[in-house]
């Protein structure tokens, strides 16, 4: 089909697109208005229709092929590995649902999840939506203080966790961490709910703490009917990864959001009912609840849900799931397949890969040489997709179940989605850019398609102000985000918005900087940032982690290494762009979803307080940097 021909439908025709699409749910009473759009930039969608998130991603399945694998659970930590299918997911979903309720938990309640990757976390979100409440799941690796500013937003009814969470065979305590956070916060949380994996000590408070194990045993027979919902119904709340500042609580609806993820498995991820999709991220982030939960069980697929990292017992871990469960489609982050790279590549070579149809790959920019070496180790196509938390699924990317021969870039993570009405502006006018190569702020025309935010939880006004007002003469939402397009309509992303540095009156993104870093072949990983400098305004400044230690080791090498790093720059992008100074570290500090923390780089630099780092992964990697930064030279 023409995929051109489709994309300018679901803009210029949008309602009937969007009625068509949402055939592909079920719906318990029927929408009247698809898209409501008389209060902008908010808009709801597929107004007055009642539907329920869970029965589309269980109980209609459960109904059809009951047999058919749901949830696949493997854990290389503990060792449990077991397959749910979707008529007992159904029954768990529903054991889960009673004890929720039996805790008091109703429609538009929230439920707070503080979990690791194992099979009750998926149950438990289900199990909310169920009851038409709205589940908020913190990141398992958040530390106390960042889970209690979460719990005062969310102010959950019941909080789901665990004892504890492992990771690369560490037992990491979660109960006690959640205990700490309650006793932080102002927000009095009636009741927890504890699975008890038997990992770690976990202290419970009664009537307080409930042991889910025993609740479990008392509803066995459970039958809990779905809570119909109107379709604006919120469905979760979920924070940003607060890569660029504070966190931001982005709020989802029912319906609309279903039927994106609906369509995007189709036309996306082109995932079949019956097939088993594999993403491995973590239930903590968007890519989580779109792609490991929500996507593939709307579209009758199974789930892999896996606790471990990608090289425990060895780099072949996941490779060997993919052959053991004939995974079809899988996604995954650059930051994880760079950690693979500096493993041996024969590793990948080991394993039947012939089920495997498409690598997907999300998150952050994917560069050249990463898109290349995982292309040619798995011999898969690998398709970028370029997204937000607020948006829920792909702004950017390929319709390969639309035109399967669409072609990869490399370099760019595609083109427009049905429904994204992507235009680049001029930062500084405003003025749509629509000649192509040309660099603007990537902007999305209202109405935003259906599944993205509806708002910032409890802040409509921040929702209006963050996202909405930065181009007051047009109603546009900003992605923060740099792009281009070159003549044949794929899409370049260059950055954020805040990531320009200004050297001397020339304007540079931070991403183009790091790519000619990154082409240098000594380097595994870059990251850039432009530091004050009296002289000329700013300077780019690179911190690099080297692929071989031993190039580093004295002062003598990592001068040698650095001026080949400056040359390489020099003839990629010219002298202007050469970082000032190069220094080498072990780690570069990211974000747990894995996103360098430039801000944090950059305060570093310029001997300024670092902001909130409750969403750093390896505090460590600061103090490497304020080491290398402190180096007198
Ligand atoms: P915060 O908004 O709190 O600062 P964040 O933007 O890092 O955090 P996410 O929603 O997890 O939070 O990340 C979305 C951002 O990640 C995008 O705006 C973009 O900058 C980057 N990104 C995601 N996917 C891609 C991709 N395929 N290519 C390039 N950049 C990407
Ligand atoms: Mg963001």
């Amino acid at each position: 089909m023409d995929y051109a021909a489709l994309y300018r439908r679901s803009v210029d025709d949008r309602d009937a697109f969007w009625r068509e699409q949402a055939a592909r749910i079920d719906w318990h009473t029927p929408f009247d208005l698809v898209c409501d759009t008389a209060n902008p930039p908010f808009a709801q969608w597929f107004v007055g229709g009642e539907t329920n998130l869970c029965h589309n991603a269980v109980d209609r399945h459960a109904a059809t092929q009951p047999d058919q694998p749901a949830l696949i659970h493997v854990s290389t930590e503990t060792g449990r590995e077991e397959t749910l299918t979707f008529g007992q997911l159904h029954t768990e979903v529903q054991r889960m649902a009673a004890v929720l309720q039996g805790l008091g938990v109703t429609k538009g309640d929230r439920v707070l999840l503080y979990m690791p990757m194992i099979p009750e976390a998926v149950i438990a979100m289900l199990a909310t939506v169920r009851l038409g409440a709205i589940h908020s799941v913190v990141f398992g690796g958040f530390a106390s203080h960042a889970l209690a500013s979460r719990i005062d937003d969310a102010r959950p009814t019941v909080v789901v966790t665990a004892d504890a969470g492992s990771r690369g065979g560490k037992v990491i305590p979660y109960k006690p961490l959640l205990d700490e956070a309650l006793a932080q916060c102002s927000h009095s949380v009636p009741h927890v709910l504890l699975i008890n994996r038997g990992l770690a000590e976990a202290s419970m408070t009664a009537p307080r703490d409930v042991d889910f194990a025993q609740a479990r045993e008392a509803v066995l027979d459970a039958q809990v009917p779905c809570t119909w919902v109107p379709s604006e119904h919120p469905s979760y709340t979920l924070y940003t990864s607060g890569t660029t500042g504070k966190p931001k609580g982005v709020q989802r609806d029912t319906g609309g959001y279903t039927v994106a993820l609906a369509t995007s498995m189709a036309q996306i991820y082109c995932g079949k009912p019956g097939e088993v999709f594999f993403c491995t991220s973590d239930i903590g982030w968007v890519v989580g609840h779109s792609y490991i939960v929500y996507g593939p069980l709307i579209a009758g697929m199974a789930t892999i849900v896996y606790e471990g990292l990608p090289i425990r017992p060895d780099a072949a871990i996941w490779w060997s799931l993919v052959e053991k469960y004939k995974v079809s489609v899988m996604f995954s982050a650059p930051t994880a397949v760079r950690v693979l790279k500096k493993q041996d590549p024969e590793c990948l070579r080991r394993h039947d890969l012939s089920s495997l149809r498409h690598l997907f790959l999300a998150g952050e920019p994917l560069d050249e040489p990463t898109a290349a070496w995982i292309g040619e180790a798995i011999g898969k196509p690998i398709v970028d997709n370029y997204w937000q938390t607020e948006t829920g699924w792909p702004i950017l990317s390929l319709a390969r179940g639309i035109d399967p021969d669409a072609k990869t870039r490399l370099g760019s993570p595609g083109i427009p989605m049905p429904g994204y009405d992507v235009k680049l502006l001029d930062d500084q006018t405003g003025a749509e850019l629509t000649e192509p190569n040309r660099k603007g702020v990537l902007t999305i025309g209202y109405p935003l398609p259906p599944g993205c935010l509806q708002t910032v939880w409890g802040d409509d006004d921040r929702y209006v102000k963050t996202y909405w007002s930065t181009f007051p003469h047009k109603p546009v939402y900003n992605t923060f985000d740099w792009g281009l397009r070159d003549a044949d309509g794929y899409y370049f992303i260059l950055g954020r918005t805040d990531d320009v540095i200004n050297v001397a009156g020339h304007r540079l993104g931070t991403r183009e900087i790091e790519e000619a870093v990154s082409s240098h072949a000594g380097v595994a990983e870059v990251a850039v940032v432009g530091v004050a400098d009296q002289l000329k305004g700013q300077v780019a400044r690179a911190f690099v982690v080297a692929r071989d230690p031993s190039r580093t080791a004295s002062p003598a090498l990592r001068q040698a290494l650095e001026a080949e790093i400056m040359q390489t720059v020099d003839r990629q992008l010219g002298a202007v762009a050469r970082p000032a100074r190069v220094d080498f570290v072990n780690v570069l500090p990211k974000t747990r979803s894995g996103k360098l923390l430039r801000r944090a780089i950059q305060a570093v630099c310029e001997g300024r307080a670092t902001g909130d780092l409750t969403t750093i992964e390896d505090p460590t990697a600061l103090q490497q940097l304020q080491d290398a930064v402190s180096e007198v030279r």
